[in-house]
């Protein structure tokens, strides 16, 4: 756990999970330049946390970092709390923690059922529920969830996390009626295929299958989704809420 210098509190604070690698970091990077002060939470610290130090100093922000586990109701309860007694009360938050467990249903393990669950669909519901009350009593705020295009469309071997994945949109657009006439919006970004450590392990084949069915003939970046993120965050997105923005390349299916 570690912290930057204290500036004057002046800047919205944005609150990203799995913002150590992937799509989550691009995420707390551009915050950063857009001129958030960031709080972010991982499992496990990553080697190069410093980069993240060192571009929250050089933009003059203010950062912190935990170990935190989404699915841990507590752990999220206290991590917020601890934001905001660090930075202020949260303008946005992003939830980018999330994982895969592929299988056919016909084999898969409870374990993947579940694991799955919680921490995409559970650990989304944990960040949200422990963020909304602070976000209503200031009358502000915004909710930007990480879901996928599979929730949207489904893809085989992918039961589970396409459950949890429609499940963060359902989710967020109930919520997003819910607190709306406090000024509170609630979005989705379902990004298609990515460049992360998640979709590294594919196959050649399997990489070559889905490319063919992306109009755009290539995989997406992570700073391709944080640029979506950054603009449904801000004041630009003013009138946009529960809503999913596909950042897929024009997979329609
Ligand atoms: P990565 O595997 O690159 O990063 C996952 C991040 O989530 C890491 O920071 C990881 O931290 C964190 N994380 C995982 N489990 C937990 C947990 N229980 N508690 C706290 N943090 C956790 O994934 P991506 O960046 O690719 O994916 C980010 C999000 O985008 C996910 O929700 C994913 O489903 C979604 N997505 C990704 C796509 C892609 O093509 N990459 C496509 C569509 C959606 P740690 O390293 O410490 O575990």
């Amino acid at each position: 756990m570690q912290e930057t210098p204290m500036t004057p509190p002046s800047a919205p604070v944005a609150l990203v999970t799995g913002g150590s690698r992937g799509i989550g970091r691009a995420v707390v990077e551009r915050l950063l330049t857009d001129g958030y002060d960031v709080s972010y939470c991982y499992r496990t610290r990553p080697e190069d946390a410093d980069d993240v130090v060192k571009l929250a100093e050089d933009h003059g922000r203010r950062l912190y970092e935990a170990a935190v586990d989404v699915t841990d109701e507590q752990a999220v309860i206290a991590y917020l709390a601890k934001t905001a007694e660090r930075l202020g009360p949260l303008d946005a938050v992003v939830t980018s923690a999330g994982i895969v467990h592929d299988s056919p249903l016909a084999t898969m393990s409870a374990h993947a059922w579940h694991s799955v669950i919680e921490t995409n669909l559970t650990g989304t519901y944990n960040v949200c529920r422990a963020a909304v009350f602070p976000m209503i009593k200031h009358a502000r705020g915004t909710i930007v969830n990480i879901s996928s295009v599979t929730g949207v469309y489904g893809n085989a071997t992918q039961s589970n996390y396409a459950a949890s994945k429609a499940g963060i949109i359902g989710f967020t657009k109930s919520l997003a009626k819910e607190v709306a006439r406090f000024g509170i919006r609630a979005n989705v970004v379902a990004p298609g295929l990515i460049a992360t450590d998640m979709t590294d392990g594919m196959s050649d084949r399997a990489r070559a299958k889905l490319l063919k069915q992306i109009p755009l003939g290539r995989i997406g970046s992570a700073a391709e989704v944080a640029d979506a993120v950054s603009f449904l965050a801000s004041e630009r997105a003013s009138y946009i809420t529960g809503q999913v923005l596909q950042i897929d390349g024009g997979i329609s299916q």
